[in-house]
């Protein structure tokens, strides 16, 4: 399936590791990790690493009005190029891998195509996208957003952090508010590794994640109002129970998950009484509701569900009700030759692989609209991300940076 003359490049796992490592030095923490806030001074140092790497390497860079950066290596034809992308901003207290090692291990499949001197038909693009995260300026997957217009520049630009910094500021004060319009390059195809940050491949024990898509998301606050009374004194027949129609909510939550079956999960995580005493019948109950697939009109389908049941629950019991929606993502959905591709190249290395969704959003979901769009997971051990004590074994980094290296030379060879 691979093409003699790229199939037997591999990465150097110890320049892509000694990468990681350097870069997490920008934001060090004590204990390890690093904090690197979006348009931070140190933010600042880690974009100024990386685009040293990407000019030593002899990429084209641009920077565009969002700040994304991006590194441009051309192809044997002037085609749309194979764009392998990430983030290099961090939560506060986050990790060396989370991001980093999608844009690394973008420069790592730059540095061997460079040691071996094969040009690939296609270009490839390196990007590192502005404010993934999320954790500095609302929304998340930012920089990526605007690149492929789901969210409009001047909007973007405007936006402040909780200190009141905004954006457009941000940039021009670290240097990166660039020339170059948002979405000038028109991608073939889009990649993106990243480690898992759950416990599914390790608990497998399988080592890459072919990730078929993103969930949708559902999140709904929901507040019962019944009538507080005497627990010994109020007949049963009587009652407007709070308390009960919340506990009924949660037992119905739970009975629809399994109707629906197919990965669907419900979590009713809050599931507060008033007034919470031991002889007194709860006067309201606020509760939440997380609902998740990988199927749009399956999760619709969970949320109508829940709805009548909530209906006919709280009718019975004589309590009223509001609802109020928290959050409401769509799924995303990755291209399956993609998927199928990231399958194939890991098995002909001889990697166990799992095809799984992604719980967490990333800057791979704003192309899967625009072009063929795949992620690769590697495990993330003990499943723990967002944490200075994320770690991923240098064995699977080589795995899974090796597994992006051949997928995307496979794309880059087609016409
Ligand atoms: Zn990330």
């Amino acid at each position: 399936m691979t093409h003699p003359t790229f199939s037997n490049l591999r990465i150097d796992s110890d320049r892509l590791l000694g990468r990681l490592m350097s870069l997490g030095q920008d934001g060090a923490l004590e204990g390890g990790g690093v904090c690197r806030l979006a348009l931070s001074d140190k933010d600042k140092l880690g974009r100024d690493r990386v685009v040293d790497w990407m000019k030593e390497l002899g990429l084209r860079v641009t920077i565009d009005k969002i700040g994304n950066l991006m590194g441009f290596l051309p192809g044997r034809e002037d085609l749309s190029p194979v764009v392998l992308g990430s983030h290099i901003d961090t939560v506060a207290t986050g990790g060396l891998y989370d991001g980093n090692l999608g844009v690394l291990a973008g420069l790592e499949v730059i540095s061997v195509l460079k040691d071996s001197g094969f040009v690939p038909l296609r270009p490839i693009v390196v990007a590192a996208f502005t404010n993934e995260e999320g954790a500095r300026f609302a929304p998340d997957m930012l920089g990526s957003a605007v690149d492929r217009g789901s969210l409009d520049l001047e909007t973007a630009l405007a936006i402040k952090d909780s200190d009141g910094f905004v954006i457009a500021e941000e940039l021009a004060r670290i240097g990166y508010a660039g020339e170059a319009e948002p979405g000038h390059i028109d991608p073939y195809c889009f990649f993106e590794l990243h480690v898992e940050q759950g416990p599914v491949l390790e608990e497998e024990g399988e080592q890459i994640g072919a990730v078929t898509g993103v969930q949708g998301i559902s999140w709904t606050e929901y507040v019962i109002e019944g009538i507080s009374n005497h627990a010994g004194t109020t007949p049963m027949r009587l009652r407007h129970d709070a308390g009960f129609a919340a506990a009924s909510v949660a037992v119905a939550a739970r009975k629809v998950a399994e109707e629906i079956g197919d990965g669907q999960v419900v979590t009713v995580g809050v599931n507060e009484l008033n007034p919470n005493l031991v002889n007194v019948i709860a006067r309201s109950a606020r509760l939440t509701v997380d609902m998740r697939n990988i199927d749009e009109q399956k999760l619709q389908q969970a949320e109508k569900r829940l709805a009548e049941e909530i209906a006919a629950i709280c009718k019975a019991e004589g309590v009223r009700y509001t609802s109020r929606t928290l959050a409401r993502f769509e799924p995303v959905m990755f291209d399956q030759n993609m998927v199928d591709l990231i399958a194939d190249v890991a098995m002909e290395q001889g990697r166990s692989v799992r095809c799984m969704s992604s719980g967490a959003g990333h800057d791979a979901q704003m192309f899967a609209p625009v072009c063929p769009t795949a992620m690769v997971f590697v495990p993330s051990q003990g499943g723990i991300s967002h944490n200075i004590e994320e770690y991923t074994s240098p064995e699977d980094i080589k795995a899974g940076a090796n597994v992006l290296l051949q997928a995307a030379l496979t794309k880059a060879e087609e016409k």
